[in-house]
């Protein structure tokens, strides 16, 4: 199967292939880029071979199974690397996936084992929480090497990073109202929000808090009774959501919601929320919202304040609250410029701001050869 040849084969680095015989681990880990610092990105814990999650968009023809992960790893990495260089962060990208049921396989010696193949990159590749994996799984692999972030324990720990990301959604979704409605505050706005976990439940709290109107679903009841405790919520079917006439549908759940079935029944005229991948496929979704007058907030650029809360943990720093929050902030200011940028070219929001992120890692780059050229 083609991997360099693929269409989520980015000129990534390094693709490193791991397996640990006694436990049962299979496991891909992929640098993106170093430009900025060394790659962090989460853990993805997931049964490719048998459940479905939107990977690989690009190679819709493929089969499913191992092929999935290797396309969902080089497509993540590279997010990552997107991600923090939009986020001024001194990180590259890298993602790592584990194949297989986390109820299955995920026990302590397997999270052991894959972070002694973390470690023996040396601190190229930082390790955090993803789909799939909880602290306490992290916790036994940074048993096996320091190179793990996000955790709950130890002198530089920064923990959950959800809280953080559900406040820069929020700023993220102040900003595109600010651009698409002319409005300062939420006061009035309607958001529906598909999916209420541990960022999605956060981030409807900051909505109620600013006044705003706010619906929501998830398939899981305990989730939807946790949130209507935070206040005046209605509550509707999991079907449809996308096409309830809002003004913000805000997709706080898995991928790939955005789609060619989806983007005709959106009503809403703002798309901006927390979940990885909402793009069916960069470049063409965003483009078919943008010609619908809908305005895309990037999802690495909106949720990426979880990983603005662990930089200082891969530095070995003591979090500074003040300097994390100005970061966060800026989250708006950036998307800012993309949708402004998007209404004067006239090209998708996903594309200019992977324009302006490679633009970041090139300049790095640069700076790096020129520096070893000395
Ligand atoms: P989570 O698992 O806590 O929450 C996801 C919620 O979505 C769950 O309540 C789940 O029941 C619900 N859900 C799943 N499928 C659904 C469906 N079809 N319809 C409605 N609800 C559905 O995860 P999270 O940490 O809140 O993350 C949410 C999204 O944000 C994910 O895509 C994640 O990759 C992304 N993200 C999270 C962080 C973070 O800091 N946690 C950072 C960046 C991006």
């Amino acid at each position: 199967m083609p991997v360099f040849d693929s269409r989520s084969f980015k000129n990534h680095e390094q693709v490193v292939f791991c397996a640990d015989e006694a436990t049962g681990l299979k496991a891909i880990i992929a640098v993106h880029s170093t430009a900025l610092g060394p790659a962090a990105g989460g853990c993805r814990f997931w049964d490719y071979t048998s459940a479905h999650i939107n990977v690989a968009p690009y190679d819709i023809a493929m089969e499913r199974g191992e092929e999935d992960a290797i396309y969902d790893v080089l497509r993540l990495s590279r997010g990552m690397s997107y991600k923090n260089a939009l986020a001024g962060l001194r990180l590259g990208g890298g993602k790592s996936v584990i194949i297989g049921s986390p109820k299955e396989l995920g026990n302590a010696d397997l999270m052991r084992a894959f972070g002694r193949h973390v470690d023996r990159l040396s601190g190229t590749y930082y390790a955090a929480e993803d789909v799939g994996t909880s602290p306490a799984m992290l916790k036994h692999a940074s048993e096996s090497t320091e190179f793990v972030c996000g955790l709950e324990h130890g002198e530089f720990g920064t923990g959950d990073p959800s809280p953080h990301t559900a406040l820069g959604v929020f700023i993220g979704i102040k900003a595109a109202v600010k651009h698409k409605l002319g409005k300062d505050e939420l006061s009035g706005v309607s958001v529906a929000v598909q999916g209420v976990g541990n960022v999605g439940r956060t981030l409807v709290k900051h909505l109620l808090a600013a006044g705003a109107t706010v619906s929501v679903t998830d398939i899981v009841e305990a989730n939807i009774t946790a949130t209507k405790a935070l206040g005046d919520v209605t509550v509707l079917p999991l079907e449809g959501i996308h096409a309830t006439d809002v003004d913000v549908f805000a997709p706080c759940a898995l991928g790939g919601g955005l789609n060619p079935k989806t983007i005709p029944e959106i009503k809403a005229s703002i798309v901006a929320g927390a979940a990885n991948n909402q793009l069916e496929r960069e470049g063409i979704e965003d483009e078919a919202l943008r010609k619908r007058g809908i305005l895309y907030a990037p999802d690495y650029v909106i949720n990426a304040a979880g990983i603005i809360s662990v930089e200082s943990e891969v530095y070995r720093e003591k979090m500074d609250p003040a300097a994390r929050n100005d970061k966060i902030n800026q989250i708006g200011e950036t998307l800012t410029k993309i949708f402004s940028a998007s209404d004067s070219e006239g090209r998708p929001t996903g594309i200019i701001a992977n324009e302006m992120a490679e633009d970041i890692i090139h300049a790095a780059n640069a700076v790096k050869i020129g520096a070893a050229a000395e």
